[in-house]
C-alpha cells in the first residue's frame, strides 16, 4: 500500500502559525489517530499529477473492479499498459504530468462508457467537458444527468413543437441529448433554459456518420429530407420570380 500523501494548499499565516487547506481531511485524521504528529512537506510541482487526480483514478479503478470482479491491482495494471501502449511511452501514476494524468482519466472514463461500467460521475468533473459527456451518453446510451439506462429517450433541445411528427424529424438539425424518462419529463416541465442552467450541459448536433451509426436515421431518410429541402428552396425561388 502506498503511504498516504496529502496536498496542502496555503491559506494564511497567523502569527507564527501557518494555515493550510488539506485535500483529504479524513485520511489525515486517521494518521493523527495512529499517533503521527510530524509530517514532511515540500513545495509541489504545479505541473505534476495532483493528489485529487490520483484519487479520481483510484476511485475509477475501484468502480471497475467492483463491477467486473477483477482485482483492483489487475485493473490498474491492464489500464496502465493499454494507455502506455496508446501514447507510446511509459506511464506512472506516481510521477507523471498533470496533463498526462488528465488524459489517463479521460481514457479510463471512456473505457467505462464503452463497456457500460457504472462509475461515480464526480470523476468527470474538470476532466471530460460537457459536450464530450453528452456525446458519450448518446453513443453509449445512458442518461446524461443520472447515468440511468432505463426508459431512455433522445431529447431535442430545440424543442420539436407539439404539432410536429416525431417520426418525421431531421435529427441533423437538432441538438440532441440522451435522457431517462424522469429527466426528460423534468426537461419539459422546467423548460430548456432552466434545465441547462441546472445541469450545465446542452444537447449537441451529431455528425451524419454518428446519426447513421446510432440508427437515428437511415441514409434514405436523410436523402428524402435533402430532396424536400431542395424542392422547398426551388419553390421559394420561383415565388420570388
Ligand atoms: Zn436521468
Amino acid at each position: 500500500m502506498d503511504e498516504t500523501k496529502y496536498e496542502f494548499k496555503f491559506n494564511k499565516i497567523v502569527g507564527s502559525k501557518v494555515q493550510f487547506e488539506i485535500d483529504d481531511l479524513d485520511a489525515f485524521k486517521r494518521d493523527l489517530r495512529k499517533g503521527h504528529l510530524k509530517f514532511n512537506a515540500s513545495p509541489a510541482d504545479h505541473n505534476m499529477i495532483s493528489n485529487a487526480q490520483r484519487k479520481k483514478i483510484y476511485a475509477l479503478f475501484r468502480d471497475i473492479s467492483e463491477y467486473t470482479g477483477y482485482e483492483e491491482q489487475d485493473v490498474k495494471y491492464r489500464l496502465k499498459m493499454k494507455f502506455s501502449y496508446n501514447i507510446k511511452q511509459d506511464f506512472s501514476l506516481s510521477n507523471c504530468t498533470k496533463e498526462l494524468a488528465t488524459k489517463f482519466i479521460r481514457f479510463v472514463i471512456e473505457f467505462c462508457f464503452r463497456y457500460d461500467i457504472p462509475f461515480d460521475s464526480k470523476a468527470m468533473e474538470n476532466t471530460i467537458d460537457a459536450e464530450r459527456r453528452v456525446f458519450l451518453c448518446l453513443v453509449h446510451k445512458q442518461c446524461t444527468v443520472c447515468g440511468s439506462r432505463q426508459g431512455l429517450q433522445i431529447n431535442h433541445e430545440d424543442t420539436v413543437g407539439m404539432g410536429n411528427n416525431r417520426n418525421h424529424i431531421d435529427h441533423r438539425n437538432h441538438r440532441l441529448e440522451m435522457l431517462c424518462f424522469k429527466h426528460h419529463s423534468e426537461f419539459h416541465n422546467i423548460g430548456a433554459k432552466a434545465f441547462a442552467d441546472k445541469y450545465h450541459f446542452h444537447g449537441i448536433k451529431l455528425s451524419d456518420k454518428s446519426i447513421l451509426s446510432l440508427r437515428l436515421m437511415s441514409q434514405k431518410q436523410m436523402d428524402e429530407f435533402d430532396e424536400e429541402y431542395k424542392r422547398q428552396k426551388q419553390q421559394g425561388m420561383s415565388k420570388n420570380d
